[in-house]
């Protein structure tokens, strides 16, 4: 039989936006609910070692800084206004507030070769793994702003950087470009692609890949340690498509310096609607500013109308 549970704060994903929303609420004494989804503690349970997020001074393991921030978080309930949700259970969630901390999911390749080496020589966050490519050669794949950045973004750590793009134009933004031209480590493989991520099972790590020319059909295998994927990012909104607005590619809008969308008492921290930073650190910050507006808005309505009238 399904359950109805109501919360002054329903914040909806478990990744580090939305566990952070979830301790700075639960501090409020506001009792947050925290709906998880399939994937609980998000992008950072597929990520490996962690050095980027503050407070640790050694490596840290991306799933284990979630379970970390879940063990902060669990004096809370885990499991129209009030705002309603229903789970795949059936069961029912209502909120006064709502924060939705849903996060991106990177899009992949989608090769089996990709799966097996993710977290051993794949990933599709330069900023967080780059740093153990120092000195090695590494292919960057796509030929967005992200790729671009990443490839630039690599020739900190690594000797070569090579980016593979399906077309012979790239997507990036002008500026991006001619930085990623004048680079002298960045070489650029037109009109290819990945068909197969190439390693060894013991130790499990990358030795190179084979490229497909889409206008000649040719197959060129080339060595390198690590393949970054940066095809782009899907934020997780479908589930309010048509209620929020949305920028084009998706992603939540909300107000400058905010975490407020334009419906009072609705927020949106983390991935779901940055596109530009996407990291555990800033997600975990404006999960704080979230929960914080959360507990502004909460108590601004409870106040007398005459005194809300008056200011
Ligand atoms: P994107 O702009 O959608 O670019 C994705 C790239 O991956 C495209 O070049 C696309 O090729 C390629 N691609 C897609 N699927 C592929 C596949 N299966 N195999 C091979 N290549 C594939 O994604 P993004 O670069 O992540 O950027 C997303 C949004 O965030 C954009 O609006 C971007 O401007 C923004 N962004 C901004 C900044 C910044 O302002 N500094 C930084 C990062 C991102 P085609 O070109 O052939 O389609």
């Amino acid at each position: 039989m399904s359950e109805r549970h109501h919360s002054k704060v329903l914040i909806i994903g478990a990744g580090p936006a939305g566990y952070t929303a979830a301790i700075y609420a639960a501090r409020g004494n506001l009792q947050p609910i925290l709906v998880t989804g399939l994937q609980p503690g998000g992008q950072m349970t597929i990520t490996t070692d962690v050095e980027n997020y503050p407070g640790f001074a050694d490596i840290i393991q991306g799933p284990w800084l979630m379970e970390q921030m879940r063990r902060q978080a669990v004096a809370i309930d885990f499991a129209r206004r009030p705002f309603v949700a229903t789970g795949d259970s059936g069961d029912i969630y209502t909120g006064d507030t709502v924060i939705i901390a849903t996060g991106a999911q990177a899009r992949w390749l989608g090769l089996p070769s990709e799966e097996v080496f993710r977290g051993f020589g794949v990933s599709a966050c330069a900023t967080c793994d780059g740093f153990f490519f120092r000195g090695k050669d590494v292919v960057v794949v796509g030929g967005g702003n992200t790729a671009v950045e990443e490839a630039i973004y690599l020739t900190n750590h690594a000797r070569r950087v090579t980016l593979v793009h399906r077309r012979d134009a790239l997507r990036a933004e002008k500026i991006l470009q001619d930085r990623l031209f004048r680079n002298p480590k960045i070489v650029v493989v037109w009109d290819n692609v990945v068909e197969e991520i190439l390693g060894v099972p013991e130790p499990l790590v990358v030795t190179g890949i084979r490229l497909r020319n889409l206008r000649t059909g040719a197959l060129t295998e080339q060595s390198c340690d690590g393949v970054f994927i940066a095809i782009g990012h899907t934020p997780v909104t479908g589930f309010v498509a048509g209620q929020l607005p949305l920028d084009q590619e998706g992603y939540i809008l909300t107000r400058p310096d905010s975490t407020e969308t334009e419906i009072p008492g609705v927020f949106a921290a983390g991935d779901v609607r940055d596109k530009i930073f996407r990291q555990a650190v800033t997600a975990a910050g404006m999960g704080c500013m979230a929960a914080l507006e959360a507990e502004k808005f909460l108590a601004a309505q409870e106040e007398p109308v005459s005194v809300r009238a008056a200011k």
